[in-house]
């Protein structure tokens, strides 16, 4: 395991350790006490002086947020906006994106459902034609297949980093590479991996990264954030503008603000956005790589526990794999599965085929038992996980007629 991270220091810093053995953090990480404290405070502020006199105390903390951002991912914070959630990050550059008739783009089995669902409804609005490239062997993106549909001609790459259902960590700067060659705009869901795993923009050559604060990150809930390169600034309109995107220059006339925050409305979340940034600096603080180093191997050891237990699959794909574990139980719902663990104060969630239909639904499975292990979590915890999955099916055994 990575000596370099103070693993006591980190589990003080972590309230909820105390009380749960945490293995949804690809759903919602326990936040680190800073960003509690610092949500927490700034709504006591608002509280006690007003909402726009605290934002107005913050000002240089909430400026601060986007330079945070922005060494996250080695980018600008001109090129940062900080939006209620990843989703939204997405579409305001996906729904702003000019497209014309005809246009095609290329996306991978691992794309989120929303973003599915916001191609197919832009399919409709503008006969855009959505087109899915393969896996490779590995069951990442096959850069082969991608790269004979970007000769056939692309306006846009839109590719998830690490899907919401499974280790998966796709090839992003090769993607980008290709991308690149072709002159195609490329859209990087980074919701996952944000926080998981380092990103550095210039390196992956996407023009477009959404990240969401809750789950890697371990920021607050309802925070997420969009960097848009020098190509979305220039391309892209949002696809709805008010009085912070744009200024009302005559009765007639606006002008749309330069920079990425023509991608942010007017009102938001003060405590969240601070609290954002507090993740963003303890994540930093740490060092993204030694984090990712140590909660791969983590993931990994409970791969391989979980994997041999008589009964259970694991079902990750991927040459490289991060914090992600995904598991079914012979004989078991997913649910039931979450569920009994979760009367014992573990928690894990299940991906429904719902959420990741290009996938789950062509390997014939329903649903998956989710596992997210984050660099706080322990190897006693991943022990006490696969002993809990162990018993689950002895007790399923006993009671099966
Ligand atoms: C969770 C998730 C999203 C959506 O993020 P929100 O912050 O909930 O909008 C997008 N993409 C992936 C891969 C996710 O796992």
């Amino acid at each position: 395991m990575n000596a370099r991270l103070p693993l006591d220091q980190i589990r003080q810093d972590t309230p909820g350790v105390d009380h749960v053995l945490h293995f949804n953090n690809a759903g919602a990480a326990l936040p680190p006490r800073v960003v509690l404290s610092t949500v927490v405070e700034h709504l006591e502020r608002e509280a006690t002086v007003g909402g726009y006199e605290a934002a107005a105390e913050a000002a240089e903390r909430l400026e601060a947020v986007y330079g945070s951002l922005a060494r996250l991912i080695a980018a600008e914070p001109h090129e940062m906006a900080v939006v209620e959630n990843a989703t939204r990050a997405w579409d305001m550059a996906v729904y702003g994106y000019p497209f014309s008739e005809g246009d095609r783009v290329l996306t991978s089995r691992a794309e989120y459902a929303s973003n599915v669902i916001a191609l197919l409804q832009l399919q409709k609005r503008h006969g855009i034609e959505t087109v899915l490239i393969e896996d490779d062997e590995h069951g990442q993106i096959d850069l082969e297949n991608l790269e004979a549909e970007l000769a056939r001609g692309a306006a846009m790459v839109a590719l998830t980093h690490a899907p919401t259902n499974g280790g998966l960590i796709n090839p992003v700067e090769e993607v980008g590479a290709l991308c690149k060659h072709y002159g195609v705009f490329y859209v990087l869901d980074a919701c996952q991996s944000a926080g998981q795993a380092p990103i550095d923009v210039g390196r992956i050559g996407c023009d477009v990264l959404s990240g969401t604060g809750r789950k890697y990150l371990r920021g607050p809930r309802g925070t997420g954030f969009l960097y848009a390169g020098p190509r979305a600034l220039e391309l892209i309109e949002p696809p709805f503008l008010d009085l912070h995107a744009a200024t009302w220059t005559t009765d007639t006339t606006y002008e749309i603000r330069s920079g990425a925050r023509r991608f942010e409305n007017w009102e938001a979340n003060y405590a969240g956005k601070l609290g954002l940034g507090a993740a963003v600096d303890y994540a930093l603080e740490l060092g993204v790589d030694a984090t990712c180093e140590r909660l791969c191997e983590l993931a990994d050891s409970l791969r391989q526990a979980l994997g041999g237990l008589e009964g259970v699959s694991v079902h990750d794909k991927g040459q490289v794999r991060g914090g992600i574990v995904t598991f079914t139980v012979d004989g078991m719902d997913s649910a039931d599965v979450k569920a009994q663990l979760s009367a014992q104060h573990i928690n894990t969630t299940t991906s429904p085929a719902g959420h990741a239909r290009l996938d789950l639904g062509r390997r014939g499975l329903d649903s998956l038992v989710r596992a997210s292990v984050h660099y706080y979590n322990t190897s006693d915890e991943v022990a006490r996980f696969a002993a809990a999955v162990d018993r689950l099916k002895g007790s399923r055994n006993e009671t099966a007629p």
